[in-house]
Protein backbone atom coordinates (compact mmCIF):
# COMPACT_ATOMS: atom_id res chain seq x y z
CA UNK A 1 0.00 0.00 0.00
CA UNK A 2 1.08 3.41 -0.88
CA UNK A 3 2.04 5.98 1.87
CA UNK A 4 -0.79 8.56 2.80
CA UNK A 5 0.06 12.19 1.38
CA UNK A 6 0.60 14.95 3.93
CA UNK A 7 1.12 18.69 2.38
CA UNK A 8 2.66 20.87 5.18
CA UNK A 9 0.80 24.28 4.84
CA UNK A 10 2.31 27.44 6.20
CA UNK A 11 -1.34 29.25 6.62
CA UNK A 12 0.33 31.37 9.88
CA UNK A 13 1.84 35.06 9.66
CA UNK A 14 3.95 34.15 13.07
CA UNK A 15 6.39 31.87 11.20
CA UNK A 16 7.94 32.56 7.44
CA UNK A 17 8.08 29.32 4.99
CA UNK A 18 11.42 28.97 5.94
CA UNK A 19 10.58 28.69 9.49
CA UNK A 20 7.82 25.45 8.99
CA UNK A 21 10.03 24.11 5.70
CA UNK A 22 12.97 23.31 8.15
CA UNK A 23 10.98 21.46 10.83
CA UNK A 24 9.26 19.36 7.78
CA UNK A 25 12.58 16.58 7.65
CA UNK A 26 11.85 16.18 11.11
CA UNK A 27 8.60 15.03 10.90
CA UNK A 28 9.24 13.14 7.94
CA UNK A 29 12.03 11.00 10.21
CA UNK A 30 9.51 11.24 12.91
CA UNK A 31 6.71 9.55 10.99
CA UNK A 32 9.15 7.04 9.16
CA UNK A 33 11.37 5.93 12.13
CA UNK A 34 8.90 6.18 15.26
CA UNK A 35 5.18 6.22 14.22
CA UNK A 36 5.20 3.67 11.32
CA UNK A 37 6.51 0.17 13.04
CA UNK A 38 4.23 1.25 15.70
CA UNK A 39 0.94 2.05 14.31
CA UNK A 40 1.61 0.13 10.77
CA UNK A 41 0.52 3.68 9.33
CA UNK A 42 3.24 5.64 6.81
CA UNK A 43 2.93 9.21 5.15
CA UNK A 44 5.45 11.21 2.68
CA UNK A 45 5.43 14.85 3.66
CA UNK A 46 5.77 17.58 1.70
CA UNK A 47 6.00 21.39 2.32
CA UNK A 48 3.76 23.79 0.32
CA UNK A 49 5.31 27.39 0.53
CA UNK A 50 2.17 30.06 0.59
CA UNK A 51 0.09 30.72 -2.58
CA UNK A 52 0.99 27.37 -4.09
CA UNK A 53 -1.77 24.81 -3.88
CA UNK A 54 -1.33 21.46 -2.07
CA UNK A 55 -1.42 17.93 -4.50
CA UNK A 56 -4.64 16.99 -4.94
CA UNK A 57 -5.65 13.73 -2.83
CA UNK A 58 -3.04 15.06 0.12
CA UNK A 59 -4.35 15.10 3.60
CA UNK A 60 -3.45 19.07 5.37
CA UNK A 61 -1.10 19.70 8.12
CA UNK A 62 -1.94 23.40 8.20
CA UNK A 63 0.16 26.09 10.59
CA UNK A 64 -2.22 28.78 11.57
CA UNK A 65 -1.80 31.95 13.94
CA UNK A 66 -4.40 31.93 16.93
CA UNK A 67 -6.65 28.92 18.23
CA UNK A 68 -10.37 29.05 17.34
CA UNK A 69 -10.96 26.38 20.37
CA UNK A 70 -10.39 27.79 23.89
CA UNK A 71 -7.10 26.17 25.59
CA UNK A 72 -6.38 23.97 22.02
CA UNK A 73 -2.91 24.31 20.72
CA UNK A 74 -3.98 22.44 17.28
CA UNK A 75 -6.86 19.36 17.21
CA UNK A 76 -7.28 17.33 14.41
CA UNK A 77 -10.47 17.59 12.09
CA UNK A 78 -12.20 17.13 8.28
CA UNK A 79 -11.64 19.12 5.15
CA UNK A 80 -15.14 20.27 3.31
CA UNK A 81 -14.06 17.36 0.95
CA UNK A 82 -14.07 14.75 4.22
CA UNK A 83 -9.99 14.90 3.48
CA UNK A 84 -7.96 14.44 7.47
CA UNK A 85 -6.88 17.77 8.29
CA UNK A 86 -4.54 18.66 11.21
CA UNK A 87 -4.77 22.23 12.74
CA UNK A 88 -2.01 23.44 14.83
CA UNK A 89 -2.12 27.33 16.42
CA UNK A 90 1.77 28.41 16.35
CA UNK A 91 0.37 31.85 17.23
CA UNK A 92 -1.25 30.49 19.98
CA UNK A 93 2.42 28.18 21.19
CA UNK A 94 4.74 31.01 21.15
CA UNK A 95 2.35 33.46 23.35
CA UNK A 96 2.25 30.30 25.86
CA UNK A 97 6.10 29.68 25.80
CA UNK A 98 5.19 26.07 23.54
CA UNK A 99 6.81 24.98 20.78
CA UNK A 100 5.07 24.81 17.96
CA UNK A 101 6.97 21.88 16.57
CA UNK A 102 5.42 19.72 18.89
CA UNK A 103 1.96 20.78 18.61
CA UNK A 104 2.57 20.11 14.61
CA UNK A 105 4.10 16.33 15.34
CA UNK A 106 1.41 15.46 17.89
CA UNK A 107 -1.53 16.75 15.50
CA UNK A 108 0.13 15.15 12.72
CA UNK A 109 0.87 11.75 14.12
CA UNK A 110 -2.79 11.73 15.91
CA UNK A 111 -4.70 12.45 12.52
CA UNK A 112 -2.42 9.41 11.06
CA UNK A 113 -3.51 7.20 13.86
CA UNK A 114 -6.99 7.94 13.41
CA UNK A 115 -8.22 10.18 10.48
CA UNK A 116 -11.63 9.40 10.88
CA UNK A 117 -11.80 10.80 14.39
CA UNK A 118 -13.47 8.02 15.26
CA UNK A 119 -11.18 4.57 16.50
CA UNK A 120 -11.10 3.37 20.53
CA UNK A 121 -9.71 0.90 23.15
CA UNK A 122 -11.85 -0.17 25.59
CA UNK A 123 -10.75 -1.31 29.29
CA UNK A 124 -12.30 -3.44 31.68
CA UNK A 125 -12.41 -1.60 34.85
CA UNK A 126 -12.15 -3.28 38.30
CA UNK A 127 -14.98 -2.81 39.63
CA UNK A 128 -16.76 -3.65 36.53
CA UNK A 129 -17.66 -1.72 33.43
CA UNK A 130 -15.67 -0.57 31.29
CA UNK A 131 -13.50 2.93 29.70
CA UNK A 132 -13.45 3.66 26.12
CA UNK A 133 -10.28 5.26 25.17
CA UNK A 134 -9.45 7.31 21.73
CA UNK A 135 -7.02 6.75 19.80
CA UNK A 136 -5.04 10.09 20.72
CA UNK A 137 -1.83 8.86 20.77
CA UNK A 138 0.49 11.86 21.65
CA UNK A 139 -2.20 12.78 24.57
CA UNK A 140 -0.96 10.79 27.66
CA UNK A 141 3.10 12.28 27.06
CA UNK A 142 1.84 15.17 25.53
CA UNK A 143 3.81 18.18 27.35
CA UNK A 144 7.01 19.93 25.64
CA UNK A 145 8.98 18.16 28.42
CA UNK A 146 8.26 15.22 27.46
CA UNK A 147 9.19 15.56 23.88
CA UNK A 148 12.44 14.28 22.39
CA UNK A 149 14.71 16.28 19.34
CA UNK A 150 15.15 15.06 15.70
CA UNK A 151 17.83 17.26 14.15
CA UNK A 152 17.71 19.83 16.52
CA UNK A 153 14.01 20.33 16.68
CA UNK A 154 11.07 19.45 19.69
CA UNK A 155 8.88 17.03 18.55
CA UNK A 156 5.68 14.98 20.99
CA UNK A 157 6.20 11.73 22.04
CA UNK A 158 3.79 9.27 21.16
CA UNK A 159 2.52 6.07 22.80
CA UNK A 160 2.53 2.77 20.80
CA UNK A 161 0.49 -0.57 20.65
CA UNK A 162 2.76 -3.22 23.00
CA UNK A 163 0.71 -6.66 22.53
CA UNK A 164 0.38 -8.80 25.76
CA UNK A 165 -1.41 -11.40 24.65
CA UNK A 166 -2.75 -12.47 21.12
CA UNK A 167 -6.90 -12.06 22.22
CA UNK A 168 -5.90 -8.51 23.78
CA UNK A 169 -4.23 -6.85 21.13
CA UNK A 170 -4.71 -3.57 21.64
CA UNK A 171 -5.78 -3.04 25.21
CA UNK A 172 -2.19 -2.33 26.24
CA UNK A 173 -0.44 0.57 25.29
CA UNK A 174 3.38 2.05 26.35
CA UNK A 175 5.67 5.02 25.59
CA UNK A 176 7.70 5.29 23.11
CA UNK A 177 11.18 5.53 24.97
CA UNK A 178 9.37 4.08 28.41
CA UNK A 179 8.02 7.59 29.56
CA UNK A 180 4.38 5.92 29.95
CA UNK A 181 4.70 3.15 32.77
CA UNK A 182 1.82 1.38 32.35
CA UNK A 183 -1.80 1.40 29.52
CA UNK A 184 -3.83 3.77 29.25
CA UNK A 185 -1.98 6.18 31.93
CA UNK A 186 -1.46 10.01 31.45
CA UNK A 187 1.30 12.32 31.73
CA UNK A 188 0.03 15.47 31.79
CA UNK A 189 -3.80 16.56 31.50
CA UNK A 190 -5.02 16.55 27.80
CA UNK A 191 -6.16 20.18 26.53
ZN1 LIG B 1 -4.11 14.98 21.12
Amino acid sequence: MSNIKVAVLNASTVLNDGDVDKVVPALQKQVHRDFAPAWGVDADLVFVPKGSAPPSGAWWLTILDNSDVADALGYHDLTDQGLPLGKVFAGTDLQSGNQWSVTASHELLEMLADPDINLGAYVDQPGGGIKLYAYEVCDPCEADAFGYKIFGFRLSRLVRIVPRNRRHPVRSTGAHHGAVSAPCRRLHRCL
